[in-house]
Formats: structure tokens, C-alpha cells, sequence
């Protein structure tokens, strides 16, 4: 019997009746439009590539991409219909740069650049591939995937963990996806064993799904690098600090990352995406997505193209919105849409429904009764009741003690708690407050540093001035601070030699800033 590697916490679901056509994937023709989001905040005005009335084609990049954002490519040939601000489709708090791209149902694509094979290549030519052909991690994390593996190359990482666990009952995208492609997420894994010279690759999942176990073990049997790792089937086990936890027994330390102790974790359509984009010079422009209607318990996993409005997926499966509840996301860690021309997006994995209940109104009962079922759950042994008093208390102290910055947002003890209160959000609150604590910090030290700076620089200043004027004590001048009022009336012409020293302060800024500006 194989080991099953576990997690302290979580929760057991209840299975969801199995169905036969669970794993099929569904084809989603083109909308007559396509929404395209980029984030203002990495926005930049020679980021774009295309102008309104242009024409595109299938695959084509719109726009540059910087450091904090990798390029975004057309899903169909048409025309760009639009380009404006908007930021109420996806977040009302962000504000995004929205592209609209009328199809024109030809489907025409760029001409793609092929590789067949990638060994001829280097590994830094082959991440540079990765990062135009738009990949970023699509198990919801959204980070650049050519910056994971440039990290993963620099921190000198051995392990390869290739993260098929899918806890969320209502989602089943990545095991459709290996069902459907397994011998082409084993290519990506490749692709990225030699582009960061892993020595061993750790297959994670959940021991449910026990043919497509069997059907990995006869494909890696004559690979040494590859290693299949069974975990107990509870939510929450896709986070990648559960997983490490699960497989090492390490924790990941707060603000470090799983690469920081050796492990490149990438989901498996990540992997799929960077074989795709290697070998068949494909952009990411589409994906898996799993929908669950829970009227009547029915799933779909349909291949839809990034920019999809979410309308217009529920139109073409008959599914009647004004009835039903949409949600982003799947039982645990979703939330409620409000807009339904907010299109599909690199990181949507789940869309699910449920009858209207807007106006049904919960049990509320917001006093905690000290149950500690919250702590009997929670994957990353925090205590919950303590941070939501805390929280509730704005005692940031006491919550960055009590570890809320290692909270995963996982929503189990929400669930289970029976009173209803609605501890993560307290959580996020508290988490912003932090993080903006920590800036504010940040701050505070850089300017300390700068002031520290300046007063040396001072003291430098008037420290040559009376050399070379040669009537001045070095003795003295080293219990000199600008900052302290000068005492010694002993001191002749003393104002004079203040004004000299401003005079001279003065001059060598305007110098410094005359640099800087012909720098420029
Ligand atoms: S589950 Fe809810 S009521 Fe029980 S201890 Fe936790 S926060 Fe309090
Ligand atoms: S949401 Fe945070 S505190 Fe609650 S169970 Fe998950 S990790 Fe623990």
C-alpha cells in the first residue's frame, strides 16, 4: 500500500454524484465580442500594441508587457472596437484598461513558431518564450510563470512538485485536463526539468482519483525522475504551503515562497500552457473551465477562450441568470457576480449557480461562543477565534503575533462556524491593514536611512570647507552636528562661517540636482 501523505485540519466533503460526461471538455464557440483586462496599476502608455479600428489576428499580442505583467494576445481575428477604463466589470476597487475585439469568425491566427526540439535551446531563451506567450500560473495564484521559473533557476531549486490536487468538489478542470492531455502535461514537466535542472519531479493528488493514479504510474514507470505522491482527499489541499507541509513536514516562512526551500510548485494547465507555448508556439488564450449548476447537480468542464463574457456562455448552455445565482469560483472560495458581461479571465477556473437567495436571510448570530471548531480545522494551525476578536478589536499587534499574514483565505472556519460571522472577512481587512503597516514601515526606515545619509553628507561638507579654509579644529568638528545648536561662544565670527557652510551646501545641491537632471 502507498503512502498517503495528510494535513493536520481541513474538511472531508461529501462526494458529488459522479458523472459519466464529467470529464469530457465541451467546445465554446466564439462571442461576437471579446473583453480583454489589463490592470491599470501595471498599465503603462507604450504598453499597448494596437489602436481602435486596427485589425488582429488569432494569437496576435496586444500589448508589450513589463516586468509585473506579461503580454496579453488577441483569442480571435476581428477588429479593436474599443479601448477605455473601466472599473466596475471585475473589481470596483481596481481599475482596469479594457480592450473590446469584435470577431470577425474567421479565426485567423499570427503564424506560430514551432519547436521541436526545446534541448536546442537555452534555458533563458526558452523562459523569454514563456513570458511573450502570455503563461502565468492558472491555479489562481495569476503570477508570471517565466518569473517563477527565473527565480526558481536563481535559488537553485531540486524538486519539481507538480501540483494536480484539486480539493473544491465543484471544480474538476486540471482532472479533466489530465485526463483528456496527460502525455502532454509529462512534456511541460520536461520542458521545465531542463530549464531549471530539477532532479526530481513529486506528481501530487488527491487518492480519489484512483484511475488516473494507475494511468500516471504506467506512464512514469521508466522514469527515474518522476514520483507519484497520494494525499488524503480534505479541502483545502491545493494551497502549495498544505502541499510542502504534507510532503517535507516544513512550513514555508511568512513572505517566503516554496522555491525559497527548493520546491518549483506549478499547477498542471500551467504546465500544459508552457508546453503548448514551447512546442506549438501557442499563446495562453483559453482554458478550462468547470461549471456546477446546483439545481441539478450537473457539471461541464467547456474549453473557452480568455475574454468570453460569462453572458454569453450561459446563453449558449441555456442557462437562465435571472433566476439563479452566478458565483465565481467553486463551494469554498468564491464570489458573487455582479456584473455578467465580466468575461472569463486567465485565473476563472470555476463559474457556479445556485437558486437565487439574495433574500433569504441567514441565521445571523454574530457572538462568538467560543466552540473552537474553527481551530479544529484550520489546515495552517492558526487560531481564528483569537484573530477575529482581534481583528474585530483592531489590535494589529496582537494579530500580526497571532501569524494572520499566513492565513491562506481558505473560508473553512467561516463555514463551519456556527455563528455565522464572517471571519474572513475580517481576515482580508486585517491582512490590508497589515500590509499597510508594513509599507508604512518600510517607508519610515528608507527615510531614516536618507536622513542618516544627509547628515554625514553634511558633516563631510563642513568638515572639507574648514580644512580648506584652514582655521577650523578638527577636534571640534567632529562634535559638530548640524542638528545640534551650536554653543562654543568662544567661536569668532561664528555666524559668517555658518553662512559660508549653507552657502557652500547650497551650491554642491544645486550641482548634484544639475547632474541628475542632465542624467535624465
Ligand atoms: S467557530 Fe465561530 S463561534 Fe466557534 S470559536 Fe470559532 S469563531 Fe467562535
Ligand atoms: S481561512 Fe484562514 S484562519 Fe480560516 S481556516 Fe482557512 S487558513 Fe485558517
Amino acid at each position: 500500500m502507498k503512502k498517503k501523505y495528510n494535513f493536520s485540519g481541513g474538511i472531508k466533503c461529501l462526494s458529488i454524484k459522479e458523472e459519466l460526461d464529467k470529464y469530457i471538455i465541451y467546445h465554446i464557440p466564439n462571442p461576437n465580442k471579446f473583453y480583454m483586462y489589463i490592470q491599470h496599476n501595471t498599465f503603462k502608455n507604450n504598453m499597448l500594441r494596437v489602436r481602435i479600428n486596427q485589425k488582429v489576428l488569432c494569437g496576435e499580442p496586444l500589448t508589450f508587457g513589463d516586468k509585473s505583467s506579461v503580454p496579453i494576445h488577441s483569442p480571435t481575428s476581428g477588429w479593436i472596437k474599443s479601448i477605455e477604463l473601466d472599473s466596475h466589470s471585475i473589481s470596483s476597487k481596481k481599475k482596469y484598461i479594457k480592450i473590446t475585439i469584435v470577431s470577425d469568425y474567421l479565426n485567423q491566427w499570427i503564424r506560430l513558431k514551432k519547436i521541436n526540439d526545446y534541448k536546442l535551446y537555452s534555458p533563458k531563451s526558452l523562459i523569454k518564450i514563456i513570458y511573450q506567450l502570455g503563461v502565468v500560473g492558472l491555479g489562481g495564484a495569476h503570477f508570471s510563470s517565466s518569473e517563477k521559473l527565473i527565480l526558481g533557476i536563481n535559488s537553485k531549486v531540486h524538486t519539481l512538485v507538480v501540483n494536480a490536487v484539486e480539493s473544491d468538489p465543484y471544480i474538476t478542470a486540471d482532472y479533466c485536463l489530465m485526463t483528456n492531455c496527460l502525455s502532454e502535461i509529462f512534456i511541460g514537466c520536461e520542458i521545465i526539468t531542463w530549464i531549471s535542472k530539477v532532479t526530481n519531479i513529486l506528481i501530487v493528488i488527491q487518492e480519489d482519483k484512483i484511475e488516473l493514479i494507475s494511468k500516471i504510474q504506467s506512464l512514469i514507470k521508466n522514469k527515474k525522475l518522476f514520483k507519484v505522491c497520494i494525499l488524503k482527499k480534505k479541502y483545502p489541499g491545493g494551497s502549495s504551503k498544505i502541499i510542502i507541509k504534507s510532503l517535507t513536514g516544513k512550513d514555508i516562512p511568512y513572505g517566503k515562497h516554496s522555491i525559497d526551500i527548493g520546491y518549483l510548485i506549478f499547477n498542471v494547465s500551467t504546465i500544459y500552457a508552457i508546453k503548448k507555448a514551447i512546442i506549438n508556439g501557442k499563446p495562453l488564450i483559453q482554458r478550462i473551465v468547470s461549471l456546477y449548476n446546483h439545481r441539478n447537480h450537473s457539471f461541464k468542464n467547456v474549453l473557452i477562450k480568455i475574454g468570453t463574457p460569462i453572458n454569453f456562455l450561459l446563453n449558449f448552455l441555456k442557462i437562465n441568470n435571472s433566476s439563479n445565482d452566478i458565483y465565481i469560483g467553486g463551494l469554498f472560495m468564491k464570489y458573487l457576480l455582479m456584473n455578467l458581461n465580466q468575461p472569463i479571465l486567465k485565473d476563472t477556473n470555476c463559474i457556479s449557480i445556485t437558486k437565487h437567495t439574495r433574500n433569504v436571510k441567514k441565521n445571523i448570530n454574530y457572538e462568538c461562543i467560543n466552540c473552537g471548531y474553527c481551530v479544529q480545522v484550520c489546515p495552517v494551525n492558526l487560531l481564528p477565534q483569537k484573530l477575529y476578536l482581534y481583528s474585530k478589536n483592531n489590535n494589529h499587534e496582537k494579530t500580526k503575533e497571532s501569524f494572520i499574514m499566513d492565513c491562506i483565505e481558505c473560508n473553512i472556519c467561516e463555514q463551519i462556524c456556527p455563528s455565522n460571522i464572517p471571519l474572513v472577512t475580517y481576515f482580508k481587512h486585517e491582512k490590508f491593514i497589515q500590509n499597510q503597516i508594513d509599507k508604512e514601515n518600510k517607508k519610515k526606515k528608507e527615510f531614516f536611512y536618507r536622513f542618516q545619509l544627509r547628515e554625514k553628507r553634511i558633516l563631510n561638507q563642513k568638515k572639507s570647507f574648514y580644512q580648506n579654509k584652514n582655521d577650523f579644529n578638527n577636534t571640534d568638528l567632529t562634535n559638530t552636528n548640524i542638528l545640534n545648536k551650536k554653543t562654543n561662544k568662544n567661536f569668532i565670527n561664528q555666524k559668517q562661517i555658518d553662512k559660508n557652510i549653507r552657502k557652500e551646501i547650497l551650491r554642491s545641491s544645486i550641482e548634484r540636482a544639475k547632474l541628475k537632471n542632465k542624467n535624465l
